[in-house]
């Protein structure tokens, strides 16, 4: 049970240094050291996480949001994203927004898209600041402070999705392993595209900058944030170590 502190690739082995001085290498790696998130700290709605209340954006949960009320919160393009897509199946889609402007925190072309959808509103200057189940153990209702008169309002909600920023596990690596501006490890076409790769060779989907370096989970950029996709992706990597070995077996020459 050691943290990895450092990695570093030498010749075709990659050695990871843990924290208790001990060192393993191996000929190729799986960073998923995930993300660590921000919590909104609202205890009656931490108890509904997963009944309702939703860590992430709305992966698969958007199809099932129809007829239904449905919050976000959360002022950043990811926040916007998800009020988009979930305003295409639910009957109402509320952006709550703790800052003054949605441009504060949102790009430009994002926020015209936002306004533009019949079925999203959004509320600056409000905070989530309660909230509760149902007798089925579902939420049904959320407290909102409005920021200018502090005033509080309870409101019917059946879903809520809580955008409030990640910040992922990744402190701890090289320079030379790409990341985005959010510090997410990039991988596959990602990092060929920003000139990160160093090889000829074209870098497996999972790959990161660091060739046999792959990285699966919420620590990747693009992730799904979901349990179920970071197990897939983990899945996948692992299969891709499998060909990235079978590619680098030398071949048989042909007799003469
Ligand atoms: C409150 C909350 C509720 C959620 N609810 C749902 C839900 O209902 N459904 C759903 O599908 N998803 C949910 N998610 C998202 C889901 O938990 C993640 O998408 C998923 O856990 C990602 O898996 P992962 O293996 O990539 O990362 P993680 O599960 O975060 O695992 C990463 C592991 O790596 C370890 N680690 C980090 N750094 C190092 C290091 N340097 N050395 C060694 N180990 C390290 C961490 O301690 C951790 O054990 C929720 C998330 C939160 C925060």
């Amino acid at each position: 049970m050691h943290d990895a502190i450092a990695i570093r690739r030498e010749g075709d082995r990659i050695h990871v240094a843990l924290s208790d001085g001990g060192e393993v290498s191996a000929p190729a790696v799986i960073l998923a050291t995930g993300a660590t998130y921000h919590r909104l700290g609202v205890p009656e709605l931490e108890d509904l996480v997963g009944a309702g209340v939703f860590y992430g954006g709305p992966a698969s949960e958007a199809p099932t949001t129809v007829d239904e009320d449905v919050y976000v919160v959360g002022g950043a393009n990811s926040a916007g994203q998800a009020a988009l897509h979930l305003a295409e199946y639910a009957r109402r889609v509320t952006l709550a927004v703790r800052a003054e402007s949605l441009e504060k925190g949102m790009s430009h072309y994002l926020v015209r898209q936002v306004e533009g959808v019949p079925n999203i509103t959004v509320r600056l200057g409000t905070e989530v600041v309660g909230g509760g189940g149902g007798g089925d153990g579902w939420l049904e209702r959320l407290v909102l402070r409005s920021g200018g008169d502090g005033a509080t309002e309870t409101v019917a909600a059946d879903e809520l999705f809580l955008m409030i920023g990640a910040r992922p596990n990744t402190d701890w690596l090289p320079a030379e392993l790409a990341r985005g501006d959010d510090g997410f490890v990039r991988t596959g076409a990602d990092v060929e595209r920003d000139g990160s790769w160093p090889l000829e060779r074209s870098p497996f989907s999972l790959e990161t900058s660091m060739p046999g370096v792959f990285a699966a989970g919420d620590v990747r950029h693009g992730s799904m944030n979901r349990v179920a996709s970071a197990v897939g992706e983990g899945s996948i990597a692992i299969r891709l170590v499998h060909e990235l070995f079978a590619a680098e077996q030398p071949q048989p020459r042909d007799r003469v």
